[in-house]
C-alpha cells in the first residue's frame, strides 16, 4: 500500500513492511535469514526505554478475572486495506480524514468469521488493537464484526510513539499480562511484551491462507492455560532469538536503519 502522509491507514517511520518475512509461526518457519529482520527492529527498540504511557486500565473493568484477553491487530492480520483500488475488494467505503476523502478498498483474511467466531465461543475477551485512526478502523471493524463479537477496540491515539514507531504498550489495559495474548503481524509493535506476542504472517490478498484456522490451534492451549507468556515462550522463543544475534548481525542492522 502506498504510503500517504496523512492516510488514516496505519504507517509510520519504521514500520516496515515486512511481508512474510516474519513468519514465524514456529510450525512453518521459514529460513532464519527471512525470520530475523524485525528481531533485530525489537532488539533495537528494547535498547530505547518504553515511555510511561498516560493510558491507564483502557479496557475497563473486567468482569472475569479468570478470562482470557485476545488482543488482535488489524491491518494485514486480519484484513488488508488500501487507498487504492484493489482487484476483487470485499468492501469498499470512503471516510473523512484530515479534511480529504479516502476511497477504502477492504479484502477480509480467509477464515475471518468463522476465526471470530471460534474465539469467541472459547470464551476469549477480544480486543482489536490496530494503529490506523478510528475514523477508518471503525468503520472496517463495524463492517466485520456484525456480530459485536469484538468488546473494545483502541486506535492510534492508544499507541505509545517510540522514536517513529507505534508501540502497542500492553500494561495500559489494565489485564493481568498472564492472561493475554497479542496477535500481530508486525512483532515491533509488542517489543516490550514479546512473552505476550504471537507473530502472524502478514496477509494480503492469498485466497489460500490458513493463518487463522492455525491461530485458532494455538489459541485452544492459551484459552486453558494457567500462564499465558510460559505457553508463548515455549511456542516461539522470540526473545531467546533476539538475544542470540550476535553484536556483528546487529551492528550491520544498525547501519541501515
Ligand atoms: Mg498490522
Amino acid at each position: 500500500m502506498p504510503v500517504k502522509t496523512h492516510s488514516p491507514l496505519s504507517h509510520h517511520t519504521h514500520d516496515c513492511d515486512f511481508h512474510n518475512h516474519h513468519a514465524v509461526f514456529s510450525r512453518h518457519k521459514m529460513s532464519m535469514e527471512d525470520d530475523m529482520d524485525p528481531y533485530y527492529f525489537i532488539k533495537y527498540l528494547q535498547t530505547i526505554p518504553l515511555p510511561t504511557s498516560r493510558l491507564r486500565n483502557v479496557l475497563g473493568e473486567q468482569t472475569n478475572a479468570q478470562q482470557k484477553t485476545l488482543v488482535l491487530d488489524l491491518d494485514k492480520t486480519l484484513v488488508h486495506c488500501s487507498s487504492s483500488p484493489l482487484p476483487n475488494a470485499d468492501h469498499t467505503f470512503s471516510v473523512n480524514f484530515g479534511g480529504s476523502t479516502f476511497n477504502i478498498y477492504a479484502k477480509c483474511r480467509p477464515h475471518l468469521q468463522e476465526f471470530l467466531e471460534t474465539v469467541h465461543l472459547m470464551g476469549f475477551e477480544i480486543v482489536v488493537f490496530t494503529a490506523s485512526q478510528s475514523v477508518y478502523a471503525d468503520r472496517m471493524l463495524n463492517i466485520i464484526d456484525t456480530k459485536g463479537r469484538i468488546s473494545k477496540r483502541l486506535y492510534r491515539q492508544n499507541c505509545t510513539n517510540v522514536n517513529g514507531s507505534f508501540i502497542k504498550d500492553l500494561r495500559t489495559l489494565g489485564r493481568d499480562l498472564r492472561n493475554l495474548t497479542i496477535v500481530d503481524n508486525s512483532p515491533h509493535v509488542f517489543a516490550y511484551q514479546i512473552e505476550n506476542g504471537i507473530p502472524i504472517t502478514s496477509w494480503h490478498d492469498d485466497p489460500h491462507d490458513t493463518e487463522l484456522l492455525r491461530l485458532i490451534e494455538l489459541l485452544n492451549i492459551v484459552a486453558v492455560s494457567d500462564n499465558v507468556q510460559d505457553v508463548l515462550n515455549t511456542e516461539f522463543q522470540l526473545q531467546e532469538m533476539i538475544d542470540a544475534i550476535t553484536i556483528d548481525e546487529y551492528t550491520a542492522f544498525l547501519r541501515k536503519l
